[in-house]
């Protein structure tokens, strides 16, 4: 799985985006009928409903199973805003996505303490309590009846025709697209598709999860609000029977089908799912089975959907150039000015395991220090504790002078701390450029709707970005893989790729673990070279190693673990020469030092 960067092919893709707007706009005429009006109309008002469900299903993996109670949301509050209290279309527009965000603001709430299946399940609820609503609520609603004769929305002094509605609603969904399609490929929607899976690692350069289910869930509900609010001016009449209890799951298989986190997912699964029962409605019959089987096969074939399946093959055919060294040296060249760490006798405990132990270390700025020790020491516990990712049972850490009592791994992130990680994390969907970017996460200023509406500073700082994290990945060595899926490269290159992530954050304080676990000997070598090199950054680097070779090479000093307690500490030469220490760990095996 993977998604390709689209920057640099800019005026290709809005090329590309003028073109379908000009074919959908004349499509009606080509029909003639007022039926491919009616229909157009509709494929637009979903569209809009399945790509802000994309957005927070597809890309941020929290499954709603309420997003047709938003609709209906949107869509009441025109109605009865412009039919019983004579409210302008343009008033109440507004009105029902505030109702829509604040409901989707609602809905994210759960989301904080639920698993994905559970919070599925309270969504479901959340469409069932709306759905009686409607029914009951007459005194607002008209229960059965529902809301008769909206207004079409009145532009200088006309009221739309159909044919000029269609016209709106296609604006909008193209604005709506390029929307989110900016989203997506910024570090909104890069850290939007670690929600789920890596959500440590979204964590870890600074991205709160809080703060992004909940802009997820508002963007996405105000979507649906917005297609509610067409749906109302398009129908004119609306009822409960117009929100079927199961509206909700059917966009969900729209964007299942379309491509689930896929920028054309939503556009490919509408478009599908409306017109090719069109093209079949003498089979109506067995629509149901037609659309199960076509599931099944999907899930089978093109497990990543229609749209996933057709980029595949688009990338089969076009394989994007590697970025050359114009757009790497574009980037200035920069000292990081490392921090001080104070750790002060640090225990830590997991139910009855003492995991670490009145450990104490203290590092100068710009130092490089290895901490051994055998597995289960405590040595991945000691970086947990250090970025902020478990609260200390005892003792005190300071970065930089701050105590970091209280701080959570997001704030630690932003103070300017990055790690890498045992096992490499990496977003499998985004190509290796995109998850260095990640790593800037927190540097960059750009908001949210200044990043969707594309505006000139956003695209310069996302372009500055680019450059950097390109720089960064030639410091490791993976140019050549910046286009490359992250799932496809090995695993020693993962490792590689997670440094220049932590590097582009330009970490006062840089926490690498085992990164030279699984490397061939000449990846070692080329490890060796690199520490050696980002200690010339500047940055504090803190390297727990099996490797005392490598330890011996790079560190000026080093803290031996064991069973969570400081077995020794000191330059190598005299750590690794120490009699209890060989006793202990290493099996009296002494190590030749070629430090200086
Ligand atoms: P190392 O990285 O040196 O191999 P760790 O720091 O991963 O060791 O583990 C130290 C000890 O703490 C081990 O006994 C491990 O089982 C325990 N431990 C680590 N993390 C957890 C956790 N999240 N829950 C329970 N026990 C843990
Ligand atoms: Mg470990």
């Amino acid at each position: 799985m993977s998604a390709a960067h689209p920057s640099g092919h800019r005026s290709g893709f809005m090329l590309r985006c003028a073109a379908v707007m000009l074919l959908l706009a004349v499509l009606p005429a080509l029909f003639k009928g007022e039926f491919a009006l009616f229909l157009g109309t509709q494929i637009g008002i979903y569209f809009l409903v399945a790509l802000g469900l994309n957005l927070l299903s597809g890309y941020g993996g929290q499954i709603s199973l309420g997003h047709g109670a938003l609709v209906a949301i949107g869509a009441y509050a025109v109605a009865i805003s412009t039919v019983d209290y004579q409210l302008s279309f343009w008033l109440a527009l507004p009105l029902a996505l505030a109702l829509t965000a604040g409901a989707g603001a609602l809905m994210a709430l759960p989301a904080f303490r639920l698993s994905t299946w559970y919070f599925a399940l309270v969504t479901l609820g959340f469409a069932n309590v709306i759905g009686g609503l409607l029914t009951e609520w007459r005194g607002l609603t008209h229960g059965f009846a529902g809301v008769v004769g909206v207004p079409k929305p009145v532009l200088f002094g006309h009221a739309l025709s159909q044919n000029q509605l269609y016209w709106l609603i296609l604006a909008t969904c193209l604005g709506a697209f390029l929307f989110v399609r900016n989203l997506v490929f910024s570090r909104f929607g890069r850290a939007l598709l670690g929600l789920h899976d890596n959500s440590v690692l979204v964590q870890g350069v600074g991205a709160s999860l809080v703060r992004l289910k909940m802009q997820a869930f508002v963007i996405s509900a105000a979507l649906a609000g917005l297609a509610g609010a067409f749906m109302a001016v398009h129908k004119t009449v609306i009822t409960p029977d117009d929100f079927p209890a199961d509206l909700s799951t059917f966009f969900l298989l729209v964007i299942v089908l379309g491509g689930m986190g896929r920028l054309y997912g939503a556009l490919v699964g509408t478009l599908v799912f409306f017109i090719v029962p069109e093209l079949l409605a003498e089979l109506h019959d067995w629509r149901l089975l037609i659309y199960g089987g076509a599931l099944l096969l999907l899930i089978l074939f093109a497990p990543s959907g229609l749209a996933g399946w057709m980029e595949t093959v688009w990338k089969r055919s076009f394989i994007p150039p590697a970025p050359d060294d114009a757009d790497v040296l574009a980037a200035p060249m920069h000292r990081i000015s490392g921090a001080a760490l104070e750790i002060a006798a640090v225990s830590k405990r997991f139910g009855g395991v003492v995991a670490l132990n009145e450990v104490s270390l203290s590092l100068q700025p710009g130092a490089v220090h290895a901490i051994v020790g055998p597995n289960g020491s405590g040595k991945t516990t000691l970086l947990n504790l250090i970025s902020g990712y478990y609260p200390l049972d005892g003792g005190s850490v300071q970065i930089g002078g701050t105590d970091i009592a209280g701080l959570d791994a997001v704030r630690i992130a932003r103070s300017g701390v990055r790690r890498t990680f045992q096992t490499p994390k990496l977003i499998a969907e985004l190509d290796v450029l995109q998850n260095v970017m990640l790593g800037a996460f927190s540097d960059e200023s750009a908001g949210l709707v200044a990043i969707g509406l594309g505006l000139p500073a956003a695209r310069r700082e996302a372009r500055e970005r680019r450059a950097e994290a390109l720089h960064y990945l030639r410091f490791v060595g993976l140019q050549k893989r910046a286009n490359d899926p992250a799932s496809d490269i090995p695993h020693g290159q993962q490792r590689l790729a997670e440094i220049a992530r932590a590097l582009v954050g330009r970490p006062g304080l840089l926490l690498l673990d085992e990164p030279a676990a699984g490397l061939s000997l000449s990846e070692l070598d080329g490890l060796s070279q690199l520490v050696s090199e980002i200690a010339k950054l500047g940055t504090t680097v803190v390297i727990v190693e099996h490797h005392l070779e490598l330890v011996a090479n790079l560190c000026r000093s080093v803290t031996v673990l064991e069973g969570g307690r400081v077995l020794a500490s000191g330059t190598p030469e005299a750590v690794f020469n120490d009699e209890a220490v060989m006793a202990a760990y290493m099996g009296k095996r002494s190590v030749p030092t070629s430090h200086d």
